[in-house]
């Protein structure tokens, strides 16, 4: 069987993914309608009885199997990656190696970070042998985004996995072709669908949803993790949402203006500026605002979007609207476009644009604009800085540039992520744990808290010998219940007694 008919429809529906360069089709793939979602569902949980049965080393095994496919074929995967997103090869291959390793870790620390290990009984109960385990929810429904189509899900597929559990992946309906050659090359590896891919539109993954999943793992925009987390509170499916951010780049008054200009432009127009942690917002402390300005103008001017450049297309057509409102917005509220601007936006691809003075209260500063632009706003001082990253209701990564403070004024910032000193570092660790708050979503990729993220902590209490006091049992006599408040006097009873 391959996952190809392990998710096949049965109807004639069909889609095609295009080439966001040139419009050509690149792939034609199933419209997978609500049966069929629920059959995968099924197969996958057949599946994950099985690949539990693995233990952690046993899918270790496995998964370096897959890692070892996806390494030796990074190529062909890569200019399947560019064709359906756009981006250069080069950004396809970073996300692509950045994903691998992940799958790495995941798999390598599952058994330490999920195995059961002994907890403390504590006093009351030293009778007992206390220790917790965590155990795989079953099957994971994977909703996905375009944006980065391995590197994004792969941080909820190889975690999921490793965890223990068989997965149902919905990549975007841009990158059908990503996800169906993730779930090829698994069977191909392992001999297995414990991973099985579904394409099609936002139907497919609402099916998904109501498909009888344990949880699903969505990334995607706010609005729709609305949706998705309305669709699974029908039947109390669990979720984590991975959804959009605005993020901040903070510069002090001692950065290396060189490398945070370098910084704010690659976190900004970085895959054309379709990145969930990519920045978007600039605060500079007024004592170096000119100087950064400079320097973030010199190097924006060089850099260009189009066929062949370092810039890719957009890639969804209609974000082509809300980069150009975006932009408008910027200029209609006073402020100025020191590169690009509205003329920057055309059919398929957007020049790098450095906007300045821009209201704080402007859709370009409150709303994701997913395109290569940032705005630059002088700040009195870092406590502004801070205030200003921290208000908006995304709150995703940031970025700070200081040479001195970087913890100081990291651990003020309201995001999940922060880098200090280097920009989107965090993404590529795989120990970090990765995830918003607020509108940004909650739960977490990556990391001990990205593989516990896919499973449930299994409590044991194991009886050591009889206690001393018998608590738990209708036969409690008068006399252990005056030796239990006597224990608790004792230990706890003398906290704040000498103030009375
Ligand atoms: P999107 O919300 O349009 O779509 C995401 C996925 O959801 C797609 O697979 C889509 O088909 C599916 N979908 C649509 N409607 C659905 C429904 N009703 N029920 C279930 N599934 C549905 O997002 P996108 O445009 O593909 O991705 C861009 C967004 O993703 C940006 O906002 C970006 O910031 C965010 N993103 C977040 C992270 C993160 O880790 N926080 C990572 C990458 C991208």
């Amino acid at each position: 069987m391959t996952s190809t008919d392990a998710a096949a429809p049965t109807s004639n529906a069909s889609f095609d993914s295009l080439d966001p360069a040139t419009g050509e089709v690149v792939g034609t793939h199933p419209i997978t309608g609500e049966q069929e979602v629920r059959d995968a569902v099924e197969r996958a949980r057949r599946e994950a009885t099985w690949w539990e049965s693995l233990g952690f080393t046993g899918r270790k095994k496995q998964l370096a199997l897959w890692r070892g496919v996806i390494a030796r074929r990074m190529p062909e995967l890569a200019d399947l990656t560019t064709a359906e997103t756009g981006k250069p090869t080069g950004d396809a291959l970073l996300e692509i190696s950045l994903g691998v390793d992940h799958l790495h870790w995941a798999a390598a620390h599952a058994g330490k970070v999920l195995g059961r290990r002994s907890v403390s009984p504590g006093l009351l109960m030293v009778n007992q042998a206390a220790s917790v385990g965590y155990r795989p929810l079953g099957v994971i429904g994977v909703i996905g985004p375009w944006n980065y189509p391995v590197f994004t899900p792969l941080g909820s597929i190889a975690y999921a996995l490793a965890a223990g559990n068989a997965v149902v992946f919905k990549p975007s309906e841009y990158t059908p072709g990503v996800g169906r050659w993730l779930a090829d090359t698994f069977l191909e590896a392992v001999g297995r669908p414990v991973l099985q891919v579904v394409t099609g539109y936002g139907e497919t993954g609402s099916a998904l949803c109501r498909a009888g999943v344990d949880k699903v793992a969505f990334t995607g925009s706010t609005a729709t993790g609305k949706r998705v987390m309305a669709a699974c509170a029908e039947t109390l499916t669990p979720v984590v949402i991975e959804a959009g951010g605005k993020d901040a780049l903070l510069v002090d008054s001692d950065a290396d203006l060189t490398e945070a200009a370098e910084a704010a432009l690659w976190g900004a127009c970085g895959n054309a500026g379709q990145t969930c942690a990519g920045v978007e917002r600039v605060y500079v402390h007024e004592r170096v605002y000119d100087a950064f300005l400079t320097e973030i103008v010199d190097q924006a001017r060089q850099l260009r979007s189009g066929p062949g450049e370092q810039v890719g297309p957009i890639t969804m057509p209609k974000q082509m609207d809300v980069i150009r409102r975006h932009i408008d917005d910027a200029l209609a509220g006073g402020g100025r476009a020191l590169v690009g601007g509205p003329d920057a936006v055309g059919e398929r691809y957007v020049q790098p644009t450095v906007l300045v003075d821009v209201p704080e209260d402007s859709s370009t500063q409150q709303e994701e604009t997913f395109g290569p632009t940032v705005t630059v706003a002088k700040v009195r001082d870092m406590d502004e800085a801070v205030r200003l990253a921290n208000g908006t209701r995304y709150a995703l990564g940031s970025t700070v540039f200081s040479a001195k403070r970087g913890m100081e004024i990291a651990e003020r910032l309201r995001a999940g992520m922060t880098a200090i000193n280097s920009v989107i570092s965090f993404a590529g660790i795989p120990t970090l744990p990765f995830g918003g708050v607020g509108d940004s979503g909650f739960g977490r990729i990556h990391g001990a808290d990205g593989l516990r993220e896919f499973t449930y902590p299994h409590a044991i209490a194991r009886q050591r010998f009889k206690p001393a006091m018998a608590l738990t049992t209708f036969a409690r006599t008068e006399k252990s219940e005056q030796q239990l408040m006597k224990v608790v006097g004792a230990l706890y009873g003398r906290a704040g007694k000498d103030k009375s």
